[in-house]
């Protein structure tokens, strides 16, 4: 936030769907306990070699093993297994120079490669301010934040930034915009290079927690790289959280951000506070008055966070598709929506049961628990004429009621 707006990041969190207050709770993750288990050293392994019998050693390897094997996916395979899946293929792409943004990792999905920005949008889902100058996108001050259209969880990401050249203010007020993941958690972006600030505010910070390792900043004008690696935040089913966010950052290169553990939200001046938030929420880049360019951003999402491609859209667009829909004498499908989200309600002589959607795409819609889409047809202004309503297999046709 960095003495601007205060506030804007818990309207986004709002707009976002946020509403339950959470308190941080450290625990033991099992990855922890496992891989305590599997750093024995070696004396020690020997030493409980010479004093345990046989048979109970075989026994305590058998219960061992499966952790030593365990998969990325949490299957179990024996050491050297050749029939365990090989990682997939990718094309790693090239590095920047100052000169010529570098090519994405094929199976990146690209946000920006300075040609247009309809991956981003205003706050509200509706077209952005921002501008496209010479290939690159530039902050127009006073056009407010912008968000992806596509929301994002656990992910890799890359951002390439530019300060503005020359250098304009000092402090807080020169070349400040910020990178915020979930919208609602800030890496800073500022002109560090000769313009100290106070550390938690600095360029490659979390914003208001952690000061970056080191000033890694190039000079203004330069072209320099975030390469961040995020870890949303878990939450139980009171809105408790499970685990803390985390951010491992990488400016220009050099490690800034070592798996720290975030401690909330990024305010300005305020405490850190987790709220609940969703699995995803759209990715955030900061209007704080100057005109910071951005260019090659991209993002390759992790874990099971990447099976589903999820989108928020603007309430312009999900209002074209509201509306009763009789699929047959038995069943009526009502879209509402609530929010910036829309839902679904099942009407039936077997009861009335509503259901959050997830956007796909502008047209295609899912439920996130369970087998099931909802297919809009559309007119040419967008507008529903009729949907299909998929379920466990099936699928059937409802029309719009007039
Ligand atoms: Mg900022």
């Amino acid at each position: 936030m960095s003495g601007y707006a205060p506030g804007s990041v818990f309207i986004l969190g709002v707009n976002l769907g946020l509403g339950y207050t959470g308190r941080l709770e450290t625990v033991k993750s099992n990855q922890q306990t496992i891989h305590s288990a599997i750093t024995m050293n070696r004396q020690n392994v020997d030493r409980a070699f010479k004093i345990v019998p046989p048979a109970l050693m075989l026994i305590a390897l058998a219960l061992f093993a499966p952790f030593s094997c365990l998969g990325q996916t949490g299957q179990t395979f024996k050491k050297h297994d050749w029939n365990r899946p090989r990682p997939p293929v990718v094309d790693p792409g090239t590095a920047s120079t100052q000169e010529q943004p570098g090519k994405p990792p094929s199976d990146a999905t690209v946000l920006f490669d300075g040609k247009d920005l309809g991956q981003w949008g205003a706050m509200d889902g509706g077209p952005t301010r921002w501008i496209i100058k010479d290939g690159v996108m530039e902050c127009v001050a006073g056009s407010g934040i912008i968000r992806t259209l596509q929301s994002f969880g656990d992910c890799q990401l890359h951002v390439e930034y530019a300060a503005p050249l020359p250098p304009r203010g000092k402090s807080q007020g020169r070349g400040n915009s910020g990178v915020f993941l979930m919208g609602i958690y800030e890496l800073q972006v500022l002109d560090n290079y000769d313009n100290p600030t106070y550390a938690d505010g600095y360029d490659a910070a979390i914003y208001g927690q952690y000061p970056p390792l080191v000033n890694a900043c190039r000079p203004p004008g330069q072209w320099q790289a975030y390469d961040v690696i995020f870890t949303r935040p878990r939450f139980d089913d009171k809105g408790q959280v499970v685990s803390p966010a985390r951010i491992t950052l990488l400016h220009n290169g050099v490690l800034v951000q070592n798996n720290v553990a975030l401690l909330g939200n990024t305010p300005y001046m305020l405490r850190p506070q987790y709220r609940l938030h969703a699995d995803k929420l759209p990715l955030a880049l900061q209007d704080h008055g100057n005109p910071v360019r951005y260019r090659n951003i991209w993002v390759r999402e992790l874990g099971s966070d990447a099976l589903q491609k999820e989108f928020s859209f603007s309430t312009q667009t999900l209002d074209r598709l509201v509306g009763t829909y009789v699929v047959n004498p038995r069943l009526t499908v009502v879209i509402a929506r609530k929010g910036d989200q829309l839902s679904m309600r099942l009407i039936s002589p077997g009861g009335d049961t509503e259901f959050p959607l997830l956007a796909e795409s502008t047209t295609k819609f899912f439920l996130k628990d369970v087998d099931s889409t909802v297919t809009f047809q559309v007119n040419d202004q967008g507008v529903a004429e009729s949907l299909d309503y998929y379920m466990g297999g099936d699928t059937s046709h409802g029309k719009k009621a007039k």
